[in-house]
């Protein structure tokens, strides 16, 4: 299994604060599909908060695509109430470089 582990800043798009995201393999729900090189794995983290400096509702979803085993192929980042900015080609950077190790 690729390795899952994240630190984000989001930033609220009502006040602007910054929010931090920490994830680690547990966090993410895991579905796996037979494809011609074997399984791709989609691995889901959903997190539905409140901002703690204006009360917006933040909803954040990261969907990571393993394929083929043990290999990041791609990223989808979906969800509302914060800027999106950035955010999925901070999480490409972070799994080529963990790809490349
Ligand atoms: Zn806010």
């Amino acid at each position: 299994m690729i390795n899952l582990v994240y630190n984000l800043n989001i930033r609220c798009k009502k006040c602007g604060s910054t929010i931090n995201i920490n994830t680690t393999n547990r966090h993410f729900t895991s579905v796996e599909e037979e494809r011609s090189l074997g399984y791709e794995t989609e691995h889901e983290y959903k997190k539905v908060m409140v901002c703690p400096d204006c009360g917006n509702h933040i909803e954040f979803i990261i969907l990571v695509y393993e394929y083929p085993n043990n290999w990041y192929n791609c990223s989808d980042i979906s969800g509302f109430g914060y800027f999106k900015d950035n955010i999925a080609e901070t999480i490409d950077k972070i799994s080529d470089i963990m790809n490349n190790i």
